[in-house]
């Protein structure tokens, strides 16, 4: 079959019908019959980077008969040998061995650095509470304890119970830890073992307003008013010797036997503890009589022991010589 007709590069190619019939079939006609463009292109418009050996024959034409260069267009050879091929290797630069061309031929700022992302440093270790409160005032240990995570017993509550009372403090009130009431109002000693508590201090013309402060060795209700772990304790109790380092209480009421060990360093029972004065030395020097006695709870569940606790009381309020 005799090749197509040469044609002035403007016009379209002149075919013969069997030509055009063959050109249709293998999918050329359109491609070159369309006319080319008038335009003149300037010299340095970049070459068309297609051989002629890497196009399949039906597209290989006689140099003389080579439409002219048109813009590529999606789905034709002439683009497809044009867009760049992501899985091939970049061309390297002459001279500049390892730099692709993309690289070094692209307009624009060069391409900035990508930041190293710098692996998240672990969170530094809490600071133990004796260590945090060491200089802390009432009001700001207040706030340290509503805050506290030391122990596990953060997750349950619902507030902490830093204490509350009046100042100066003539005596301090030491119970064991919040209850539900407790929990929920974030006050001590509001439940009924308060309403006796505030009976037992009247009962001594003391008042809770006027003259003692009271808080809890533990200042989280542990869930179900389980007994304190010892471990909640070592974590807790620097806020209870804080406290008393700050309020200078004229005498220490304890209330239970978790209170009583806790703040006179033993493991004897109540039975043994109280009926007598104990005194507390604090690390800043300070004698404080310690009075021990049953806990509120435990006389609402005995009330035939609220006579040996009136005892307690008598012995508290007595002027010590
Ligand atoms: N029991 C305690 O020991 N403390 C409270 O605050 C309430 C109940």
């Amino acid at each position: 079959m005799s090749q197509p007709t040469a044609a002035p590069p403007s016009a379209a190619p002149r075919v013969n019908p069997l030509q055009r019939i063959w050109l249709r079939e293998i999918g050329m006609e359109r491609l070159w019959l369309r006319p080319a463009p008038a335009v003149n292109r300037p010299a340095a418009e970049p070459q068309v980077l297609v051989s002629k050996e890497v196009l399949p024959p039906s597209v290989q034409t006689p140099a003389a008969e080579a439409p002219a260069p048109r813009s590529p267009q999606v789905g034709t050879p002439t683009a497809q040998a044009q867009a760049p091929d992501a899985s091939a290797p970049a061309e390297a630069v002459p001279g500049r061995p390892g730099i692709p061309a993309s690289i070094l031929n692209r307009s624009g700022p060069p391409p900035r650095p990508v930041p190293k992302v710098e692996a998240e440093a672990p969170p530094p270790p809490p600071v133990p509470v004796a260590e945090a409160i060491r200089n802390a005032t009432l009001e700001e240990m207040h706030d340290q304890v509503l805050a506290c995570e030391a122990c596990g017993l953060c997750k349950g509550r619902r507030n902490a119970v830093f204490g509350h009372g009046g100042q100066p403090t003539r005596w301090l009130v030491v119970g064991e830890a919040p209850g539900e009431q407790e929990d929920r109002q974030g006050q001590p000693f509001v439940g009924r073992s308060g309403q006796l508590l505030d009976a037992m201090l009247s009962s001594v013309s003391m008042s809770r307003e006027r003259d003692v402060f009271i808080t809890n060795v533990i200042k989280c209700r542990p869930p179900g008013n389980r007994n304190p772990k010892p471990e909640e304790i070592a974590a807790c109790s620097p806020y209870l010797m804080r406290q008393i380092a700050l309020l200078k209480p004229e005498r220490i009421l304890v209330l239970g036997r978790f209170a009583a060990q806790t703040l006179l360093g033993t493991d004897a029972t109540i039975g043994s503890l109280r009926g007598r004065i104990h005194q507390l030395k604090t690390d800043e020097g300070l004698e404080i009589p310690v009075v021990v006695s049953y806990h509120p709870a435990y006389l609402l569940r005995s009330p035939s022991e609220k006579a040996r606790a009136w005892q307690d009381l008598r012995l508290a309020v007595a002027r010590l010589g």
